[in-house]
């Protein structure tokens, strides 16, 4: 309602000026029509976000400078994965991610894509592997595609055998399915023990992914330090039954927030690179 008399108002004033220009001197007016000329023949003016419930355009994330943060190099037993909720950078980016994979939604692929949306799925065999086309398809479309383990199986505490095959098995599937070797590891639930950060290391994984941000039916919650969205917050995009929003809508409402801070989406893969 309130919205609707904010249109209301805003519809009045662009009025307003409009009628404003008509009285201004035929000379400058004229200047004015060679202009709005000179812009006509531009391209037309991409109103995309409109249709995905953005108010503005989603800027292009800047280019990363360097290698933003290193990831554990390939050295199979002597190194432990490191573990990351946000990347520290100034660039005005927050990275999209979600898990699991048990959300399917065709015109989820069309935001992706028509939005340039850069986000990264971390997904679970059991969960996502009647599906794994729908994920082809993203990562067609560039979406990252990392590793959330086999059965979805909460880590800490398990001997260090069950962890590496939860871990090293869905390696083994995500590459035989769907063509990529990942890097990145977000465990279920986000536990873990130093086990997992071993076994991790030794399944070729350089970090495990955690959150700061996560958005739920209550909106976004962090786990710590400042309550709102940050350069390089890395934010869960997680699963809602309770309030029936999409995964389409939870995606915009992480984008309008970012957006009110001056953010953008920047690619995860991009900043965690080695
Ligand atoms: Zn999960």
């Amino acid at each position: 309602m309130r919205r609707a008399r904010g249109l209301a108002v805003a519809l009045a004033a662009a009025v307003l000026l409009a009628g404003c220009a008509q009285s201004v001197d035929p000379i400058e007016r004229l200047g004015k029509k060679a202009a709005e000329g000179v812009r006509s023949r531009g391209p037309a003016p991409d109103r995309t976000y409109r249709r995905w419930g953005l108010s503005q355009p989603l800027p292009r994330p800047p280019r990363p400078a360097t290698r933003t943060l290193a990831l554990a190099p390939h050295t199979a037993g002597r190194a432990l994965a490191r573990v990351v909720d946000h990347v520290p950078t100034r660039d005005r980016v927050v990275f999209l991610t979600y898990d699991d994979g048990a959300e399917r939604d065709p015109r989820f692929a069309d935001m992706v894509r028509e939005l340039r949306l850069p986000v990264s799925m971390f997904l679970t065999d059991s969960i996502a592997g009647p599906g794994y086309e729908h994920f082809a398809r993203l990562h067609a479309l560039g979406a990252g595609i990392q590793n959330h383990t086999l059965d979805h199986r909460a880590l800490a505490g398990q001997p260090y055998p069950g962890q590496r095959t939860e871990i090293c098995g869905q390696q083994d599937r995500l590459r035989s399915r769907l063509g990529v070797r990942p890097r990145l590891f977000r465990p279920p639930y986000g536990t873990y023990d130093t086990t997992t950060l071993r076994a991790a290391a030794d399944c070729g994984i350089g970090a495990v992914v955690l959150w700061r941000a996560a958005m739920t039916p209550a909106g976004l919650v962090y786990t710590r330090g400042e309550h709102r969205l940050l350069p390089g917050d890395i934010v869960l995009v997680g699963p809602d039954e309770s309030t029936g929003l999409t995964l389409r809508e939870r995606t915009t409402r992480v984008l309008r927030s970012a957006q009110r801070g001056g953010l953008t989406a920047g690619r995860l893969e991009d900043y965690l690179v080695g």
